[in-house]
């Protein structure tokens, strides 16, 4: 089974810059790390491929200080993997970075299968996987708890809200992982060490692609940022004090100044 994996890029925690003028985030000025839900991602599809002889592609859009995060995907056992990265993807939202993907996808495959996270922690929209779908005109199945091949189909179970579904599901398809599904493994020190001689890091370009300009960046955003703000927070404290019988008068009337119980 060939499978790409989709690895989003996210910003460290605390290193998280936003462009003034345009209210994008600077993915260039911040330190990168891969997407936590991702690795769950990257080791079913590792695991799939293993079980069936194929092969894991690992794709990630984003600026040139990824690429520590596709060595590091390298260095656990991925077979190829590649940097889509031009200065036309800037500015993208989620249709616009599934369309790259999914034009990836079309000149890396064919594939059977396209593992992605579950949600990225930092847009958090959760859209990718199935937009990847859609562009590629597959079907999609989410939050995907365990994965069996069987007879060129997979058998899933996938998790809800409030119950477990089990589905048989045709390739080629689209899959998003909770990250219960398995145990992420570490790198391997000795594929490590090869890439200190070889890059193992493939980039390619909007061009490469042959990535239609309207589709990309900004122009293919059909959601623009309007405005980055810090929430305002008004607190106001009130210590009560007194016998509870007293103090429980005292907060529900409170409360119900504040409207916050009727
Ligand atoms: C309205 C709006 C405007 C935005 N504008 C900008 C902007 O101007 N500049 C900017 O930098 N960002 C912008 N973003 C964020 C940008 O859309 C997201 O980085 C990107 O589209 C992925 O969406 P997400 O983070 O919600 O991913 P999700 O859909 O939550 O991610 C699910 C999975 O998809 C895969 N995936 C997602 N993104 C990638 C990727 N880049 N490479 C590989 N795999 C991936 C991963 O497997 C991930 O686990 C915007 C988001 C929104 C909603």
């Amino acid at each position: 089974m060939h499978i790409m994996c989709c690895l989003k890029p996210v910003p460290k925690p605390g290193t998280i810059k936003v462009d003034p003028q345009t209210h994008t985030l600077k993915r260039e000025g911040s330190e990168l790390e891969l997407n936590p839900y991702d690795r769950y991602a990257l080791e079913l599809a590792l695991s799939l491929a293993e079980d069936t002889k194929g092969t894991v592609t690992a794709v990630s859009m984003g600026p040139p200080n990824a690429k520590p995060i596709l060595i590091e995907a390298y260095a656990c056992g991925a077979d190829r993997v590649v940097l889509l990265s031009d200065r036309a993807f800037a500015g993208a939202d989620t249709l616009a970075t599934s369309y790259v993907l999914a034009r990836a996808a079309t000149k890396l495959g064919p594939f059977d299968l396209i593992i992605c996270g579950k949600v990225s922690i930092d847009g958090e929209t959760a859209q990718v996987g199935p937009e990847i779908a859609a562009w590629l005109g597959w079907p999609s199945v989410i939050w995907v708890k365990e994965a069996r091949v069987t007879n060129k189909t997979l058998e899933l179970v996938r998790l809800t809200d409030s119950h477990l579904e089990r589905l048989k599901a045709k390739l080629p398809l689209v899959i998003t992982t909770e990250n219960e599904i398995n145990d992420p493994r570490p790198p391997s020190l000795k594929r490590l060490l090869t890439t200190l001689e070889k890059d193992p890091v493939e980039i390619l370009t909007a061009q490469d692609l042959q990535a239609e300009p309207q589709r990309i960046g900004l122009s293919g955003s059909p959601t623009q940022v309007l405005d980055v703000f810090h929430p305002e927070y008004q607190s106001e404290q009130k210590f009560l004090s007194g016998p509870v019988e007293k103090l429980v008068d005292e907060l529900v009337s409170v409360l119900k100044e504040r409207g916050l119980i009727s």
